[in-house]
């Protein structure tokens, strides 16, 4: 099976695993865990940021972001397709007990949307909730966001008194589409998270990155919630090898889904188009799952519902399974 559900699917590779079995180790609740700390300052220094924090998975540390802006009744702006709106169980009203405000229309809001919601809250209209948390997704369902747009809108929250946080879960993805440091992408958010388990390959965690007193805050978060781990370096060891080693490579990536949806978009009932590393497939209305079960019957794995499929490129995928996926795919689509 060619496996093209998700750029989480990835085994570590020998190299990594030799890093993760040698690996210094401390208890990393005591801040003795020597590749920890290497793993938290290396993806500081890379965000441009004061401190970062590891954490098991991107759902924790985009949690603990909202956690460390908001109070219990604040609103978070996000659009409705985030992550974090739509895939972390409702955690946000949960935890931190926020209520979200969604724009539904591009991968930003426009000025006249956050206009107009900051409106009533400006005149000090006690029947409104306070915003307090502006939520980008960079790249967004693989779609890179411009940074120019970036900037316009979290100049207008830090204007306004709002706090700004980048779910960045695929930031390297964003950066290297880009060709920029991922550090430009970070720019303008109080804070950032990113996985080491999806573009880079690593088989787990996440990080917060932000100011130090507000990582501090997320430290004793992520304690609350009972995810203080001890000889996190075994892991972490992993998550600092993909940071150093898996980056470059993932414009390879990109350039793998372009050919993939160039030849997917030349099938009847099929258009197909790249956004970084995923290939979004549209079917004739409501048939995705039908592509997906004949895909699947053929020996390519791919996620999809409604009308649209969703195939991702990562690091165990070569050029040979891309040319084998295409015209697995041709054949399958071939008989629907
Ligand atoms: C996968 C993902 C997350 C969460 O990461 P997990 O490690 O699976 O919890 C958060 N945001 C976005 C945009 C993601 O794609």
């Amino acid at each position: 099976m060619i496996d093209l559900r998700s750029d989480t699917v990835t085994r570590p590779t020998q190299a990594m695993r030799r890093a993760m079995a040698e690996a210094e180790v401390g208890d990393d609740v005591f801040g003795e865990d020597p590749t920890v700390r290497e793993l938290e300052e290396e993806t500081a220094a890379l965000l441009g940021a004061q401190a970062a924090l590891y954490v098991p998975s991107g759902h924790m540390a985009n949690q603990l972001g909202l956690y460390v802006s908001t109070r219990s009744g604040d609103e978070v702006w996000a659009h409705e397709h985030h992550h974090l709106i739509g895939d972390e169980q409702g955690a946000s009203a949960v935890l931190s007990r926020v209520q979200p405000r969604c724009f539904s229309e591009g991968v930003v809001p426009s000025d006249a949307q956050l206009e107009s919601w900051f409106a009533g809250a400006r005149q000090g209209n006690v029947h409104r909730a306070e915003p307090s948390l502006l939520w980008l997704e960079n790249t967004f369902t693989g779609r890179v966001v411009p940074l120019a747009e970036q900037r316009r809108v979290t100049g207008f929250a830090h204007r306004n008194g709002m706090r700004t946080h980048l779910d960045g879960a695929r930031l390297w993805n964003a950066a290297a589409a880009l060709d920029v440091a991922p550090a430009r992408v970070a720019e303008g958010f109080d804070t950032v998270s990113v996985c080491f388990s999806k573009g880079l390959g690593a088989p787990v965690g996440s990080a917060l990155a932000g100011d130090a007193d507000t990582v501090l805050r997320a430290r004793r978060g992520r304690k609350l919630l009972g995810a203080g781990m001890r000889q996190a370096g075994i892991i972490a060891a992993g998550a600092l090898h993909a940071l150093r080693h898996h980056r470059e490579r993932i414009v390879a990536d990109h350039e793998r889904a372009e050919l993939l949806a160039a030849r997917i978009d030349e099938l009847p009932g099929l258009s197909a188009a790249a956004a970084t590393n995923m290939v979004l497939v549209d079917t004739p209305a409501g048939r995705a799952a039908e592509y997906v079960d004949a895909f699947a019957d053929h020996g390519v794995a791919a996620l999809g519902d409604g009308s649209r499929i969703r195939l991702v490129l990562h690091l165990d995928i070569t050029d040979g399974d891309v040319a084998e996926a295409a015209q697995r795919i041709s054949k399958a689509a071939a008989q629907l």
